[in-house]
């Protein structure tokens, strides 16, 4: 089977930020793309908030990403991965063109905003319909402008909404949201805001841009059109993480939970960007997740590779263990170094606060200081020790 070091499932902001990050740290990265690349933004012509950059489109950005992951010469993959599987340790990479090993991987698989399904919406991305806020708020100064939905996220994006647009309309199929009450409450306050009961839209209609939505009322069936410049959806944002779906700890609706350092449950499966349960989807939070991701990543291989050449392959050998954030303990470490280089003795020395998963792999962490005995990778024996005389007795 293939065997990589790094491989990346997804080319958008945050996938070839691992890939640009993951390259220069010097790891073989493999980025796997089912579709273009460059992620979301390729649907969008507006791109005003990556920093540097006043204004770009976003297929023009997608390709800067692009080329910039190329001159790291980052291979790129057009291919669909099904699953990630963990074989007796190893994790592998299932796509519909073969099965690749990988030392770690940074899922960065991105969401999609559900569609309304209304005619007029997919040839109006872009053009007036929008399901971001923050990426396209700003586009309509002094117009007015529709939300549809009526959950949190339509509600408080329709307050925001109203820093740039004279009026917001929340469009929405019942007769009250379904928001939280603080939400609704400061929406409902803000004299822009003006809530459009029982009712979905019909069409978007406008040549070009957004002119006008064509709503009807779902108790009275009666149709009518509301002129706007733009139309926010929000009836919904999800997740691509079927890959990962039972393998990684993700929220209900399937969003990755991860640390500040994009751990996921699963050690050495990182996952960065969208697909990620976290405040802001934004180019920049994905790019920075993935920055982060990378170095984890590459941390990671080389504690592994490092680790498992010193502990885990030779058919015997005995390390020292402690936790370096313990001055005592890092006392005795040095002695024990000490003694063994007098005494020619091999003696790996592991730092378990930097190596914490090697430690807890071995089961050691509570009985740090210690001398530890390993037979092919297997825990033979452990010896704690206290002080420089229980070092001594060790090594003698
Ligand atoms: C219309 C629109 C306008 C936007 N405007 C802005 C803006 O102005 N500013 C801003 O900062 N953000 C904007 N955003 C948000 C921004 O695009 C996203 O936050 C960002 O793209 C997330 O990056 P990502 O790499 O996490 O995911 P994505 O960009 O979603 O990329 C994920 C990639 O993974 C691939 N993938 C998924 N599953 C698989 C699989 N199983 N196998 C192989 N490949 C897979 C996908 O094909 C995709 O290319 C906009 C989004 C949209 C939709």
């Amino acid at each position: 089977m293939e065997k990589r070091e790094l491989v990346i499932i997804g080319a958008g902001p945050a996938g070839m930020a691992a890939a640009i990050y993951g390259r220069r740290a010097g790891l073989d990265v493999l980025l796997l793309e089912r579709g273009a690349t460059g992620g979301q933004i390729n649907t969008t012509e507006e791109i005003e908030n990556w920093p540097g950059v006043q204004h770009t489109t976003g297929p023009e950005l997608g390709n800067m990403f692009r080329d910039h992951a190329l001159k790291f010469n980052t291979e790129i993959r057009p291919v669909d991965v099904k699953k990630i599987e963990l074989r007796g340790g190893a994790k592998v990479v299932v796509t519909d063109k073969g099965e690749i090993e990988a030392d770690a991987i940074v899922v960065a698989t991105g969401a999609y905003f559900r569609r309304l399904g209304c005619p007029g919406e997919a040839e109006h991305i872009g053009q007036g319909v929008s399901y971001c806020a923050v990426c396209d708020g700003a586009f309509f100064e002094d117009e007015e402008v529709a939300v549809v939905g009526g959950g949190n996220t339509a509600v408080e994006e329709g307050d925001y909404l109203t820093k740039f647009a004279s009026k917001v309309y929340i469009v929405h199929r019942r007769d009250e949201f379904r928001a939280d009450r603080a939400a609704i409450e400061r929406a409902l306050a803000n004299p822009k805001i003006v809530p459009v009961w029982n009712s979905v839209v019909e069409k978007i209609e406008g040549d070009g841009a957004v002119e006008k939505i064509v709503l009807k009322n779902v108790k009275t069936n009666e149709i009518s059109d509301l002129p706007v410049a733009g139309v926010f959806m929000f009836v919904g944002q999800a997740p691509y993480d079927e890959c990962v779906k039972g393998l990684v700890k993700a929220t209900k609706e399937g969003w990755i939970l991860t640390n500040e350092d994009m751990e996921t449950s699963v050690e050495g499966i990182f996952a960065a960007g969208d697909v990620r349960s976290k405040h802001l989807r934004q180019v920049v939070t994905a790019a920075s997740d993935g920055a982060v991701a990378a170095m984890g990543a590459s941390a990671y291989i080389n504690e592994q590779l490092h680790l498992r050449s010193v502990l885990l392959e030779p058919e015997s050998v005995t390390a020292f263990f402690y936790t370096s954030i313990d001055a005592n303990q890092a006392h005795l470490s040095n002695e024990a170094e000490k003694l063994a280089k007098a005494r020619g003795k091999k003696l790996p020395i592991i730092d378990g606060y930097k190596n914490s998963r090697m430690i807890e792999k071995l089961d050691v962490s509570s009985r740090l200081p210690a001398f530890v005995e390993l037979r092919s990778g297997a825990v033979a024996k452990v010896t704690p020790v206290a002080s420089e005389a229980d070092v001594a007795k060790v090594l003698a």
